[in-house]
């Protein structure tokens, strides 16, 4: 077993602990509406829409929206809207068929060597375009008693080397869980990774704490967590402070983005995000196109459009800084990588 890295406690002392962050959310849009300074006019369509796909949002997520902005780049993620209500018929309920690779609850297995594990159904916000908007959480909805159904099909499928925490967000689980669960991964042999896809450390930082660095900093399999932000203005101090304090304990620290009409769909958007990531030591990895999920069209950007963003883009960051873009098509035994020519001379 791998010695924990210390970690100085002073550096992880939150004056708000997480749990008491998630009894402070956001759920009604009337109260979000007064907090970011908008007018009630944008109410009757906003609770029309949260009727669908309830609003969530956190207060450290909130706390960063520029107030009297309609236009805000993270408050278009978390407001419902109008739009929300007419989706072309090609926007569907389960754009990536994952009912299809779902063998036992818990676990979605569609790329031969990784899985995800469903850890948990609950996210701490829920993201206007999620691809997850309709999932069938209730039959996926994982205790610890269900979890062993899942760790044994990952035990008795060899070709597995990695697995994928996923949910909703596996970081709202609690730290005794985590651990659990990430002990329960090492005792399989065939495992050399544990990744974790989560949007808690921007939506509340304090989430990283010592307990949970300690199960990732512990643990024999190579840690990695891929974060999921699409616009520089969420990365604040705290967020900064979490992610430098993971990174220092030797988990690998990737961002997956999706891009998003009015969110990040510019090239000073896109730049100033893949640049505030790497001074927090985070490597851009993914920019996904929007899954088609019925209620998101308006976020919808055409490949040929992040086809011209991306020359732009890589004609101005080192390699490195620029990310994979990718769509989600299913059957496919990968992301699918769209191909960005550049052109000579540019
Ligand atoms: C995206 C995804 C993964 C991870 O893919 P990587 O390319 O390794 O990041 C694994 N399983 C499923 C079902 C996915 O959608
Ligand atoms: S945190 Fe991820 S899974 Fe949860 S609502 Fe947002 S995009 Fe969807």
């Amino acid at each position: 077993m791998k010695k924990a890295h210390m970690i100085p406690r002073s550096e992880l002392s939150w004056q708000v602990t997480w749990q008491q962050e998630l009894q402070q959310l956001f759920t009604h849009p009337q109260t979000l509406l007064a907090e970011v300074g908008l007018d009630d006019s944008w109410l009757p369509m906003a609770q029309k829409a949260a009727a669908l796909f309830p609003l969530r949002a956190t207060r450290p997520f909130v706390s960063r929206i520029e107030k009297g902005n309609p236009h805000d780049p993270l408050l278009r993620q978390i407001l419902p809207l109008g739009d929300e209500l007419d989706s072309p018929p090609h926007f569907q309920t389960d754009p990536l068929q994952e009912a299809h690779f779902n063998p036992v609850p818990g676990i979605i297995h569609k790329y031969k060597h990784r899985v995800l594990l469903l850890a948990s159904s609950q996210c701490a916000i829920h993201c206007r375009y999620c691809f997850r908007r309709s999932f069938p959480y209730e039959n996926n909805r994982l205790t610890q008693k269900h979890w062993q159904a899942a760790l044994d099909y990952i035990a008795k499928t060899p070709a597995l080397n990695e697995v994928i925490l996923s949910g909703g967000d596996p970081l709202s689980l609690g730290d005794s869980q985590l651990n659990t669960l990430v002990k329960a991964l090492a005792e399989i042999p065939h495992l050399k990774r544990v990744r974790i896809h989560t949007r808690l450390p921007i939506m509340v930082p304090s989430r990283i704490t010592q307990a949970c660095i300690e199960s990732f900093a512990q643990t024999r399999l190579k840690p990695i967590m891929v974060i999921h932000c699409n616009h520089a203005n969420e990365l604040d101090s705290n967020v900064k402070q979490a992610l430098r304090v993971m990174h220092s304990t030797g988990v690998t620290l990737l961002n997956q983005t999706v891009l998003l009409r009015g969110v990040n769909d510019t090239v000073e958007q896109l730049i100033t995000l893949s640049e505030s990531l790497f001074e927090s030591s985070v490597l851009p990895y993914y920019l996904h196109l929007l899954d088609p999920v019925s209620g998101a069209a308006h976020f919808d950007v055409s490949e040929e459009e992040a086809q011209c963003l991306m020359r732009t883009i890589m004609a101005k960051l080192p390699g490195f800084l620029v990310p994979k873009l990718v769509r989600e098509i299913p059957d496919r035994p990968s992301k699918t990588p769209i191909c960005v020519i550049t052109n000579p001379g540019q």
